[in-house]
């Protein structure tokens, strides 16, 4: 799950990190307000969309002016025009794709006269089971192209959890930041802060791009992006209720009500399939006969009739579907659930769309008995390879 950055910012502040003053708004009133409560006299206002590269992005509506998602304003004019150019319209950035993230609520942030600019981040290694720390002197940058071109200014090191944080980690990052003195100190300060929020609120990314040193000679954090681990929200209520559910896929939104693995694709075969790894070879076989899935689903093995069902649904309300396939396979999950439950959510939404279905395992021949007492428009298939050719040339006939 990710936040906006003001969120992050008001998480981080609670263990002590260093950010400037600032509010969130969503109305042009409110901007203006916000901006009044900060010293100025120059004023950032800035774009809330959980995507970044804001600053270099652009907005569709020429009506919002080519300047980005990021402006420095010098007046209260300015903060009322920049708030009222930027709510509602659609912000393109290279991370949210071309379609853009329309923007719903904004941070006016005080002006920070910047000096240098640093990169910072911590993540969860999976290599080492431990937390990571990456920091370079190139900030504000795109990280990716500098690990690609300039892969000796990246520094990184993992923390033992054992131990925490430790001096010779805040020196390292001092040493490889070029920071002296007080500055070397808060630096360590910190990487203390930052693990200790990292850890105590289950983050899986946490990126501060740019890390500043402002030209009153102090650290802070410029931006922030945190990404949480999703299977540790139930431990964290404070940071569920940052959810911001317009940022997310209406879909997905449903599946995460069933706990049921959903990822929207852009492709026009929906899959539903029971464990991740049959999921995968059926998005690989459709792909194999020159189809491309609209989803990746994990029904998992536990499902009922219900959770089925909801799913088949998902699938069926995405506009892109031109073709369903069922790909089964019975172990712990019975194929007489999946029918079952297929039959129920085509009883209740319809089908307009070609249904192939492959059961395999425990209860098959119930389960395809259902199916067909049923009466549904309904493919079957043998095998893998049958059902992936049967629904991709179904759907070629229906474009035809
Ligand atoms: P994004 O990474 O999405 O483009 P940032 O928050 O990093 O958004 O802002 C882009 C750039 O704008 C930063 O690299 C920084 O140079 C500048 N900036 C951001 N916030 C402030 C601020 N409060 N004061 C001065 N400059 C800022
Ligand atoms: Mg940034």
């Amino acid at each position: 799950m990710n936040i906006h950055e003001y969120q992050a910012k008001t998480l981080l502040k609670e263990f002590g990190v260093p950010v400037g003053a600032g509010q969130p708004a969503f109305t042009v009133e409110e901007a203006v307000a916000a901006a009044r409560s900060l010293p100025g006299p120059v004023y950032v206002v800035k774009s809330q969309i959980h995507a970044g590269g804001r600053g270099k992005g652009r907005f569709k509506e020429a009506s919002a002016g080519d300047k980005g998602g990021v402006r420095l304003a010098r007046s209260m004019e300015e903060v009322e025009r920049f708030a009222r150019e930027m709510l509602g319209a659609t912000l393109v950035t290279v991370q949210t794709g071309p379609a853009g993230k329309e923007v719903g609520r904004l941070y006016v942030e005080d002006g920070c006269a910047i000096a240098r600019e640093f990169y910072l981040s911590m993540l969860v290694d999976r290599t080492t089971s431990r937390v990571a720390v990456v920091v370079s002197t190139e900030g504000g940058m795109d990280i990716e192209e500098v690990a690609h071109k300039t892969p000796e200014k990246i520094v990184s090191f993992s923390v033992d959890p054992a131990t925490g944080v430790m001096p010779h980690h805040g020196r390292r990052v001092a040493r490889a930041l070029g920071l002296s003195a007080d500055l070397a100190k808060h630096a360590a300060e910190l990487i203390k802060q930052l693990y200790a929020a990292f850890t105590t609120r289950d983050m899986a990314m946490l990126e501060i791009n740019p890390l500043v040193v402002t030209e009153q000679g102090e650290l802070r954090c410029l931006d922030a992006k945190i990404s949480f681990d999703s299977n540790a929200l139930f431990r964290q209520p404070g940071v569920l209720k940052l959810r911001d559910l317009s940022e997310e896929d209406d879909k997905e939104i449903e599946a995460s009500k069933y706990d049921l693995n959903y990822i929207a694709l852009e492709g026009e075969i929906g899959c539903m399939v029971n464990g991740a790894g049959l999921a995968m070879a059926t998005m690989d076989i459709i792909k194999l006969y020159g189809a491309t899935p609209a989803n990746f689903l994990d029904v998992g093995g536990g499902a009922t009739k219900d959770k089925v069902a909801a799913a088949f649904k998902i699938i069926t309300s995405d506009p892109n579907v031109k073709g369903i396939l069922v790909n089964i396979f019975g172990g712990i999950m019975r194929c007489d659930v999946i029918a079952e439950g297929v039959v129920a959510a085509v009883r209740e939404v319809g089908l307009s769309v070609p249904l192939v279905v492959r059961l395999e395992g425990t209860n098959v021949e119930l389960g395809k008995k259902i199916i067909a007492d049923a009466k549904l428009n309904v493919l079957s298939a043998d095998d893998l390879d049958d059902a992936a050719q049967k629904i991709v040339r179904a759907v070629r006939k229906e474009a035809a």
